[in-house]
């Protein structure tokens, strides 16, 4: 779980804040009831003093203590409603309750009231093996005697309606925070939706689609804010990006002319009678620096081309297996130059859809690097095949292979692992960008697996043309010698 994100944060204060105010809240309600509780027994308790002291000012004071106990067990029946009833007068006790039915106090052991007692007061007796009980005190003057009457009920049913209370506020706080806790994460869920679309949009923005545009939520909010800031600064790339690619491709286009018009008039020179053998050198080694410049330009064009997204001028359907074969065929006589044996195992029937010449441009590179950078009497191995469900091309050569801290710069522009190497081999690092851009824009991958001094094996993998991966015939062509 992140506990850094979004979502987590905004669920845990939402939680958090909700089980706050619901703490609150019950704590309120708790002690408003249990205030109420007690003011309501604390009135009864002195309504039944006054009804007492009512009844010995009615007598003018002139009580004896049976007839006070007739009369307060017939009236209020203290041991059957569970009250606590005291009448002392002079210090001497007229009348005191028996123990209630359920046995929650002692009358007897209940303490006297201070002395001097205050005209009216209410306190608390408890004792370990009791529930607490609430006890009203009322002096009256009744005649010439002064009578204290004590009046006390159990606190107990109030304890018991704020047990009874508690369970729910127990129960429900556990509860609330588990509906807060879902209820939050799907809130959150839904408000971050949009960001989800927004994110995979901007996933699938590179410098090949800047034309996209990020989906705009229509909530005039800081998200649609965001949205349009990001396609401004996609649309302010895309034009630097067109700049780029414009510049590149007038660049190169521009100097290809020159470049045909020298070498032209340099092969002319070199070929001119009675020319001194140090000058015929050195025009042939310009002549050789001009083909290479030839070449460097014609793969900066060829990528800018890519890069404007012309990689699939045509869309046709044909046969990889084919292309392979006969490509293979047109190299064989560079394989025979360089002492390589070209060999093949080429299934026939991998339809693919794409731009054929642009294809064959992979493996033409492909196959020119394999030849290329194997030594004489090594072997380079073209294969095509349909592996689940893809078009699979390989090229696996047994030469000098490639550094592992090399690999992952491969397909990078004007990489090349050994700079002074390629370069005598005339390679300038553009070879397999252009391989890649063209993979790219027939949504194929290229890979490369190699070890130094054991080969490399750069594989291409294609989509098949739609309905045709169930007829492909296997006629792997075995393997010929060149
Ligand atoms: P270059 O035109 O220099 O060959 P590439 O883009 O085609 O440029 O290749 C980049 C680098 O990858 C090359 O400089 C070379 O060192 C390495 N490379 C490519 N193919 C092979 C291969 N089959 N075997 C060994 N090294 C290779």
């Amino acid at each position: 779980m992140n506990t850094r994100s979004i979502g987590f944060r905004v669920v845990s204060w939402y939680a958090g804040w909700l089980c706050a105010v619901f703490v609150i809240f019950g704590a309120f309600i708790y002690w408003q009831l249990a205030h109420y509780l007690e003011t309501s027994l604390g009135a009864s308790l002195s309504r039944r003093a006054n009804q007492i002291a009512e009844l010995l000012t009615s007598a003018g004071g002139n009580v004896d203590a049976k007839t006070l106990a007739t009369e307060i067990n017939e009236r209020y029946a203290p041991e059957r409603s569970g009250r606590f009833i005291r009448v002392a007068s002079g210090g001497a006790l007229l009348y005191v309750s028996g123990k209630p039915l359920d046995a929650s106090f002692d009358p007897a052991g209940v303490r006297l009231p201070p002395v001097p007692t205050p005209h009216e007061m209410l306190r608390n007796e408890m004792e370990p093996d009791w529930k607490p009980l609430l006890v009203e005190t009322l002096v009256c003057q009744a005649g010439d005697r002064s009578f204290v009457i004590e009046v006390g009920a159990s606190r107990a049913p109030i304890q018991t309606v704020l047990q009874q209370m508690m369970l729910p506020l127990a129960l429900g706080l556990p509860a609330i925070l588990v509906i807060a806790i879902l209820g939050g994460y799907a809130l959150v869920r839904r408000a971050l939706t949009p960001v989800g679309v927004i994110t995979r949009t901007a996933e699938r923005i590179s410098s090949h689609n800047l034309g996209e545009r990020l989906p705009v939520p229509p909530t005039d909010d800081e998200l649609q804010r965001l949205s349009e800031a990001l396609n401004r600064m996609i649309t302010r790339l895309n034009e630097s990006f067109d700049y780029t690619r414009r510049f590149l491709a007038d660049a190169s286009h521009e100097l290809r002319t020159p470049l045909t018009v020298i070498r032209g008039e340099l092969e002319n020179a070199v070929g001119a009678p009675g020319l001194p053998a140090a000058t015929r050198d050195s025009i042939g080694s310009v002549l050789e620096e001009v083909d290479r410049l030839a070449r460097i330009v014609e793969g900066l064009f060829a990528l800018s081309r890519l890069d404007a997204g012309e990689a699939q001028t045509e869309r046709v359907r044909f046969d990889l297996g084919e292309l392979a074969m006969t490509t293979t065929e047109q190299m064989c006589l560079l394989a025979e130059d360089k002492g390589v044996s070209l060999s093949r195992a080429i299934s026939r029937g991998v339809t693919v859809e794409g731009d054929r010449a642009r294809l064959k441009q992979v493996v033409v590179n492909l196959l020119d690097n394999a030849i290329k950078y194997t030594p004489a009497g090594g072997t380079v191995t073209v294969a095509v095949c349909v592996t689940d469900g893809r078009a699979w091309m390989g090229v696996t050569d047994n030469g000098m292979g490639i550094p592992a801290d090399a690999l992952p710069h491969l397909f990078e522009r004007f990489y090349r692992v050994d700079k002074a190497r390629s370069r005598e081999m005339g390679g300038a690092g553009l070879g397999l960008s252009i391989v890649k851009a063209i993979c790219d824009a027939h949504d194929g991958k290229v890979r490369v697996e190699s070890e130094p001094d054991r080969g490399s094996c750069f594989s291409v993998e294609l989509p098949l043309a739609a309905a045709r991966a169930e007829t492909a015939e296997e006629t792997t062509k075995a393997s010929e010698g060149n």
